[in-house]
């Protein structure tokens, strides 16, 4: 049922299966959702995707190979007008800003829709029995008579679009778009320029802030808390080296013509040879 949705702008098609002739319509125009009757029982409807707390917006990867596949971006920032094309930051998948709408997004979109329906048929029972507001008709009125009632069910519950919370937040330096990332990622995902380094950046970053508040969680919470708080920053520290070479020796195997297979056979060799240096070099 569902056509097209766009989120930026967001529009949804409707086309119900079955064509109901009667003079009540399924979607009354108007309303909340700005409904339209584009006639052969289509409709279009707008739909205001909800931002999260920080007023960003969920995005998803079109591409089911790519990990994690998941982003969010600020609308507003980047590009903000004529944008034609979006990336993925992961795979720099490139497709139309609505190719990004997530999963929740697209439930929250056929919710909202079938809530509207429901109304509409609650509407056409009514006047197909000719029921009148009431919701009530009398039959017969001598010796016998007979009343019929509808009583409409409660209308479907809405849940909001609920996206995860693991996040790093970046700013393009090239066209300004502050975007969230769950993982290392490469590229932006509106100019689709190679941002890996302020990716990198922004990650050493956090751990350099928490490497900084060691000596006020010592005064806080003692000697024990702070000795494991800079043995935490060393291996998150190991640990974004490793990602970062990892991540430039398959995009340098990828650039020379290796098939995945071939990429994925040569990381497994190099093991986890990335967390020294001196392996590294070798
Ligand atoms: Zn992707
Ligand atoms: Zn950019």
């Amino acid at each position: 049922m569902l056509g097209l949705f766009q989120s930026r702008g967001s529009r949804l098609w409707l086309s119900p299966a079955a064509t109901v002739n009667m003079t009540r319509k399924l979607f009354q125009p108007g309303g909340p959702l700005g409904i339209r009757d584009l006639g052969n029982d289509r409709y279009q409807m707008q739909i205001t995707i909800p931002k999260d707390q920080d007023g960003r917006l969920a995005r998803e990867c079109p591409n089911s190979d790519c990990s994690p596949g998941y982003f969010k971006v600020k609308p507003g920032t980047g590009i903000t007008d004529g944008q034609t094309f979006a990336y993925c930051p992961y795979c720099r998948h490139e497709a139309t800003p609505t190719d990004f709408t997530t999963g929740e997004q697209v439930r929250y979109g056929k919710d909202l829709a079938v809530r509207e329906a429901h109304k509409g048929i609650q509407g056409i029972i009514n006047d197909a029995l000719d029921l009148g507001p009431s919701g009530k008709r009398k039959f017969g009125g001598g010796f016998i008579s007979m009343e019929m009632t509808y009583k409409p069910g409660t209308l479907p519950h809405v849940r909001q679009p609920f996206e995860d919370e693991v996040r790093r937040d970046v700013v393009c330096p090239h066209c300004t778009l502050d975007q969230t990332v769950f993982g290392l990622a490469t590229w932006c995902a509106d100019c689709g320029v190679d941002i890996f380094l302020t990716h990198v950046g922004a990650e050493v970053g956090v751990t350099r802030d928490m490497v900084r508040d060691i000596e006020r969680r010592r005064e806080l919470l003692g000697n024990r808390a702070a000795a494991k708080d800079l043995e935490n920053c060393l291996e998150d520290a190991v640990s974004i080296f490793e990602a970062t070479m990892k991540a430039m020796t398959r995009r340098w195997l990828e650039g020379r013509g290796d098939s995945i297979n071939q990429v994925e056979a040569q990381l497994k060799k190099v093991g986890n040879s990335f967390q020294s240096i001196a392996r590294t070099q070798e």
